[in-house]
């Protein structure tokens, strides 16, 4: 166990370069395990897989617990403690946290038919959330907006690497030729590792997930999924979920997973967790006039939003917000109908169809959404 303060460790940059010289993953033989995946057990037991979000805002944990019955719901599966002190939560001395399951998801990954992964949120032994835990403040505001009927919809952008740090596909000294061919291209030689995304794709359907799409983005090597619209605490879930499963099956792969939004520096974009909202009064015939109601309360608690839009309180997108590359400038609030400048955009079709909904082009890709989300809901329907 590690003694670091979960504090410590906020204000460290986690490095996501050299975590393993060629990793053994990519090179196992895949098919081996099919050998025990066959074997039949008693069917009473289920295994469940318990996710959560470490000290570090930004990584999952996982382990495994096997149940004697079939969970239908998150509040069907017991509690369970973690040793916090190993994973920035806690320290030594008081150690024990606790998993409170809240959202259920089938298994995509193992073999029974049953089993299932459970998103958590962790408490501290004082029964208080965790630092790191943004989930119960945005379901206090959700409590607090519940007749609004709030939803949200979040792409995701991202970007492989390989297992020395370097974008997946790139020359190991030099650069591909300049952005401008990749974006939702086809081809060998202006994509990279396509299988990983259609993969992610089905296993995000098949666990429940309201997988939206995906893209090929500016980038090489970096790449785009969407979920939602979906109410309420939903499509914050999905996301960490969503995340969860594309690191586990790019893992799968021998394949490195960052949600860094300026993996490269200089002429290539960095990466966004674009969250577009709504609420019933936007979704309705002349919404457009609500909608301008809540990008005129965003403009006013910019500063706010910048801290709630990455796990560094801004320093992230300091490296990414440049006001250049599709991104606006992080010291001044902008909007626009259709403009991808902007910190908030109106879609086209939103303003045609007068209704809809908005896109906060602000927070990182390795945001904390159910933050993003709470930060939306208290300034544009609570004026907190
Ligand atoms: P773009 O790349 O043009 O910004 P995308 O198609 O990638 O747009 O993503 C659109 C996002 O908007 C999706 O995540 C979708 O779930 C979300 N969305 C669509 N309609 C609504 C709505 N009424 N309220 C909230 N989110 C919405
Ligand atoms: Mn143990
Ligand atoms: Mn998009
Ligand atoms: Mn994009
Ligand atoms: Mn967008």
């Amino acid at each position: 166990a590690t003694k670091s303060s979960a504090r410590m460790l906020s204000t460290t940059k986690v490095a996501c370069s050299k975590i393993l010289k060629d990793s053994p993953n990519a090179y196992l033989n895949k098919s081996i395990i099919n050998r025990y995946n066959k074997l039949k057990y008693d069917s009473r037991y289920v295994q469940a897989t318990y996710v959560w979000i470490d000290g570090s805002g930004e990584n999952l944990r996982l382990k495994d617990r096997v149940l004697d019955f079939v969970p239908s719901k998150a509040e069907d599966l017991p509690n369970w403690q973690y040793d916090g002190s190993s994973t920035y939560q806690a320290l030594g001395g008081n150690s024990d946290c606790t998993l409170i399951p809240r959202a259920l998801y089938r298994d995509p990954f193992k073999a029974g038919p049953n089993d299932v992964i459970v998103l958590c949120d962790t408490y501290k032994p004082d029964g208080s959330p965790t630092e790191s835990n943004h989930r119960a403040a945005m379901q206090n505001a959700y409590d607090r907006t519940k007749d609004q009927e709030p939803w949200f919809g979040i792409e995701q952008e991202y970007t492989f690497l390989d297992t020395d740090g370097r974008p997946l596909g790139w020359p190991t000294a030099g650069f591909p030729g300049p952005q401008g061919p990749y974006y939702c291209g086809v081809g060998a030689e202006k994509v990279v590792a396509r299988d990983i995304v259609e993969a992610h794709a089905v296993a995000c359907l098949y666990a429940g997930v309201q997988f939206a799409g995906t893209n090929a983005e500016v980038m090489p090597a970096q790449w785009e999924f969407q979920v939602g619209p979906a109410l309420g605490m939903k499509c914050a879930d999905d996301i960490w979920m969503a995340r969860y499963i594309l690191w586990r099956v790019a893992e799968d792969f021998g394949v490195v997973v960052t949600f860094d939004p300026k993996p490269m520096e200089g002429n290539w974009n960095g990466a966004g967790g674009h969250c577009n909202f709504s609420t019933n009064k936007m979704r309705a015939d002349g919404g457009m006039e609500e909608i301008k109601r809540a990008v005129e309360k965003l403009s006013k608690r910019h500063d706010k939003h910048i801290k709630a839009y990455d796990p560094r309180g801004g320093k992230d997108n300091a490296r990414r917000l440049l006001g250049a590359l599709e991104t606006s400038s992080i010291d001044k609030f902008s909007w626009g109908i259709a403009d991808r400048g902007t910190s908030v955009r109106i879609p086209r079709g939103v303003a045609n169809a007068n209704k809809g909904y908005l896109e906060d082009r602000r927070p990182s890709s390795n945001c904390d959404p159910y933050s993003v989300c709470n930060a939306i809901l208290t300034t544009c329907l609570l004026d907190e």
